[in-house]
């Protein structure tokens, strides 16, 4: 590289490779010299399908440059010189683009480079290797060909590796080579080196609208308009003999994050062999022994690299008969766990600052590291792919029903649910179940929700899954299994297996406490949990939640000891009825809000009152419903009536949230009594206990302030019975959009308020959860919408309800609270809006408590957000 022109910060212009080799050289790292095209002659390329003016005459003087450096001359029969044409994006994108090596070769320079280097053998090797890249990258012959006369060429000499392939072959190779060429293109390849070099400079400048990187840049949301430098640099040759070699090298273990020289490499071979596959790399244990002064200066280059650009780095390096030479540095990929450890170590090693270790961590390397992974490099067939709902892997027998679920995990077998899709009614299943599969939904399915907050693996919307429920027999992808199977499913990337897999266990390093703990320091934004049951609250709280943001009361009614007298309340006759049946809950209640109250002792407990239609505590089966007739003594008829009478065409706009409070004022009466009983007990019992009650659904303030008087007048009595007063606190979730719209009426009657954002996008885009599905791939195809908004708030729409509620609401009420409860809560995008607008917390469920406390310290740091959204 040209020494004094360039750095590691022009990487727009130069792109990554090119602007770290011109970086490496101002080090005095050795870099065999070259030349960058930047990254603008690619725009301009692709708009006019020219190359600008001017460059022919840059790209010579380069190519002199270069000549000048090595001594040697570019297309010169006695003494030619080599050069690779490499493609560079500004962001990493491995192997996406297309590379050739060994350019300058033709009939006569290649005996020139024979007699050069004293090997013909070594020219050949080069010359088809040149042949094959040029073919394919820029004649587009394909590679298929090339890989088939190898292999006859390998079985006649009874050889495994290329590299054994003797002088007489590599001839032969050559010739054939060019037929396959001539054959599939009806092209030579041209003999002249100007000429080969200005068509592999357009064809890696065509390359970056390569389908392969497309997909890539869609992936990763690398923006279409960047384009690729092309970087020209001389040949060095890892391929001339058993003092040669070629190999990568990270600074650090990518899987694990230790502190070793980690590399891989072989003898006598050119870069691209190491990923070819056909020999195995070596080690670094080999590479110590083998070639012990390269090792040693390896190591010293990797710590020059990491005090340098202070990260973990990734360098491709080739010896060239005893001579090192690095071709290429970047920032190493690494694993979630690598990730966390090497940020907290370089901080140790006062390579960066807290702030910067903070900062560094992805959030969703945080969330892969509490589940369950598959082994890297395991090996296994994948049955069929559905959307990968919630992360980490898991193993089990499949069981087709909720109950089948819960009767295997009682007698010890680890189950993986298996439904067409999942509903209230199968919770407890899920609950027991290590894994979840559903053929339907999305991500924010029921299935998909309920196992992220459970912090189970699950993959939904398989659609390459059929369930015969009555047969038992199921249909994934070809295969057909039944009740029983073992299957592994892959919550991270959607993909269902049928048998074993090797998995490892998650593994909350130290490392990971430190990193978040700093994360602690950071932030604004308070983090709380969405949790309904005593355990999900101490799960949550050991990975640092600050309090329950949102405990659905319904949840525990659907528990099967419950859901019985739940239904007794429904159906009664009238309010003696309902009274006697709300009577048997208030204890059961009373007692899951003490439980929870002692987990969260000092921290603010949110209770919502009761949400959903009633309709969903009741069975729809002919023979659940017998059955439960028979329990209560009533007919089968009453219950039909019930459930017709229950009916709604549209359940998310009907009789629900606050409304069954305000038309039952009992149901509230005795949730509010729970919640009151359960605080005065557990206050004697010493715990510091902070209720505060939400209504949902609001969207008057009178339906507020009616909740509200009914609570207080609950809490006057049980405190004058328990001579217990406990601290509490009345507020609202904020759902409808009418309810943010006249937010400073409702923040006059409430102390605070909650963003329900699961609704809240329903109702403010008019998008069914349950039905949007259908239209929602059209919609992202058409490029109406790109992120799906019950993943990643919609900010602009739900966003702008959202910023005047906190306006509006503040104005009337300036200590007023306000946080998010939806899922939303746990998004990263949607947490560094939250901090942006003001929230005091975001509530998410439990395992994504983590991912929280980091994106907003990440947030108070200055992260923004991502423009594309
Ligand atoms: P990618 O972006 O796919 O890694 P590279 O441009 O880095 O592509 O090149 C592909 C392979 O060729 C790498 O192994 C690289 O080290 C090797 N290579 C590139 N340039 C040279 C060179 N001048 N001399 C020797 N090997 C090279
Ligand atoms: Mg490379
Ligand atoms: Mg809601």
């Amino acid at each position: 590289m040209k020494k004094t022109d360039g750095s590691a910060r022009m990487k727009a212009i130069l792109g990554g490779k090119g602007a770290n080799l011109a970086e490496m050289a101002k080090l005095g790292l050795p870099v065999p010299p070259g030349f960058t095209i930047s990254t603008a002659v690619c725009v301009y390329y692709l708009k006019h399908n020219r190359t600008p003016p001017g460059l022919k005459q840059q790209v010579q003087r380069g190519l002199e440059y270069i000549e000048e450096c090595v001594g040697r001359r570019f297309g010169d029969e006695e003494n030619p010189l080599l050069i690779s044409v490499r493609s560079g994006a500004p962001a990493s994108m491995p192997g996406m683009m297309d590379t050739i090596l060994n350019l300058g070769l033709n009939d006569k320079t290649v005996a020139g480079l024979a007699r050069q280097t004293n090997s013909r053998r070594f020219a050949l090797d080069a010359y088809r290797r040149f042949i094959q890249m040029f073919g394919d990258v820029v004649l587009k012959s394909g590679r298929a060909e090339f890989e088939k006369v190898l292999e006859q060429e390998r079985e006649r000499a009874g050889v495994k590796s290329d590299a054994e392939l003797n002088e007489a072959a590599l001839a032969r190779i050559v010739v054939r080579f060019k037929e396959i060429v001539l054959k599939r293109t009806g092209q030579e390849i041209p003999r002249e080196p100007q000429q080969q070099l200005w068509q592999a400079i357009e064809a890696v400048l065509k390359s970056w609208n390569n389908p392969r990187a497309k997909e890539y840049r869609r992936i990763y949301s690398i923006p279409e308009n960047w384009g690729t430098a092309v970087n020209i640099q001389a040949m060095v040759f890892g391929n001339l003999g058993e003092d040669s070699a070629t190999g990568v090298l990270f600074t650090r273990d990518p899987g694990t994050g230790d502190k070793n020289l980690f590399c891989e490499y072989l003898t006598n071979a050119q870069g691209e062999d190491i990923v070819a596959g056909i020999r195995t790399p070596l080690p670094a244990t080999q590479l110590k022994i083998e070639l012990p002064e390269i090792y040693r200066q390896l190591k010293w280059i990797a710590r020059r690299l990491e005090r340098h650009y202070r990260d973990m780095m990734d360098v491709e390096w080739t010896v060239e008969k005893g001579r090192l030479y690095i071709l290429q540095c970047r920032s190493g990929k690494r694993s979630p766990q690598a990730e966390v450890k090497i940020a907290v170590e370089m901080q140790k090693e006062r390579l960066i600052s807290r702030v910067e270790a903070v900062q560094r961590v992805d959030p969703e390397k945080i969330a892969a590291l509490l589940h369950k992974t598959i082994t890297p490099g395991a090996k296994y067939e994948v049955a069929a792919k559905g959307i990968a709902a919630s992360p980490g892997a898991a193993g089990g027998e499949i069981v087709l029903t909720a109950a089948r679920a819960v009767e295997y995990a009682q007698q010890g077998r680890p189950v993986i649910l298996v439904r067409h899709q999942t509903s209230a009614d199968d919770v407890a299943g899920m609950a027991k179940a290590e894994g979840i599969l559903t053929a339907a939904g999305g991500t924010t399915s029921h299935a998909a929700v309920v196992a992220r907050g459970m912090g189970k693996p699950a993959v939904v919307g398989c659609s390459e899954l059929k369930i015969d429920y009555t047969s038992g027999k199921v249909k994934i992808g070809k295969a057909e299994i039944s009740e029983g199977t073992v299957i592994t499913i892959d919550g991270n990337t959607g993909n269902v297996i049928i048998g074993e897999v090797a998995m490892e266990e998650p593994k909350l390093t130290p490392e990971f406490e430190t990193i978040l703990r700093w994360a602690d320091q950071f932030r604004r934004l308070r983090v709380r949990t969405n949790a309904d049951t005593p355990a999900d609250a101490g799960k949550a709280r050991e990975l640092g939640a600050e309090g329950i943001g949102l405990c659905r009361t319904e949840h525990m009614f659907f528990a099967p000891d419950r859901v019985g007298v739940m239904q007794e309340m429904i159906l009664a006759e009238d309010y003696e009825g309902r009274k006697r049946a709300l009577e048997k809950l208030l204890p059961m209640q009373r007692q899951d809000f003490i439980e929870i109250f002692r987990v969260m002792d000092g921290l603010p407990v949110t209770i919502r009152t009761l949400d959903p239609p009633l309709h969903e505590f009741l069975p729809k089966e002919e023979a659940k419903i017998a059955e439960l007739a028979q329990h209560l003594g009533i007919t089968v008829e009453r219950i039909k009536e019930t459930l017709h009478r229950l009916n709604e065409q549209n359940p998310m706009l009907g009789f629900r949230g606050c409304r069954l409070g305000i038309i039952y004022p009992q149901i509230t009466e005795m949730q509010a009594r729970a919640i009151f009983e359960a605080a005065s007990q557990v206050k004697k019992e010493g715990i510091r206990v902070m209720p505060e009650i939400m209504i949902p659904l609001v969207s008057d303030v009178n339906e507020l302030l009616l909740q509200r008087q009914l609570i207080e007048a609950v809490a006057e009595k049980v405190f004058a019975e328990t001579g217990v007063k406990i601290k509490f606190t009345v507020g609202t979730m904020i759902e409808v959009p009418r309810a943010a719209l006249l937010a400073d009426e409702i923040a006059g009657v409430a102390d605070f308020f909650s963003f329900g954002t699961n609704d809240l996008t329903q109702l403010t885009l008019a998008y069914s959860r349950d039905d949007y599905g259908k239209f929602f791939a059209g919609y992202q195809t058409l490029g109406i919408v790109k992120e799906n908004p019950f993943e990643t708030l919609d900010t602009k729409g739900v966003g702008l309800l959202m910023k005047v509620g906190i306006q509006k609401g503040r104005r009337t009420n300036p200590k007023l609270k306000i946080g998010i409860c939806g899922e939303h809560g746990g998004d990263p995008q949607t947490i560094i809006f939250c901090n942006k607008i003001g929230l005091d917390y975001v509530s998410c469920s439990p395992y994504r408590v983590p991912v929280a406390r980091l994106v907003a310290a990440q947030a108070a740091l200055g992260r923004a957000e991502r423009k594309d959204v």
